[in-house]
């Protein structure tokens, strides 16, 4: 049941999906390349309100 939905980050104002988050980048010295942190992220930024904003999480169907 669980493969038939998706996650996506919502902005918790508007509801847009143009949110980013700002996030920590790490250096793997295994794969030789900058790895991002996984979230959730502290801050983060949605296109359509134009500010900082509260990212949610939510379920939908694939
Ligand atoms: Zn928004």
């Amino acid at each position: 049941m669980a493969d038939d939905t998706v996650k996506t980050m919502v902005c918790a104002t508007c509801g847009s999906e143009s949110v980013k988050s700002d996030a920590w980048a790490v250096w793997s010295v295994p794969d030789q390349k900058w790895e991002l942190e996984g979230g959730p992220y502290q801050f983060s930024y949605c296109d359509d309100c134009d500010e900082e904003c509260r990212v949610e999480e939510r379920q939908e169907a694939r």
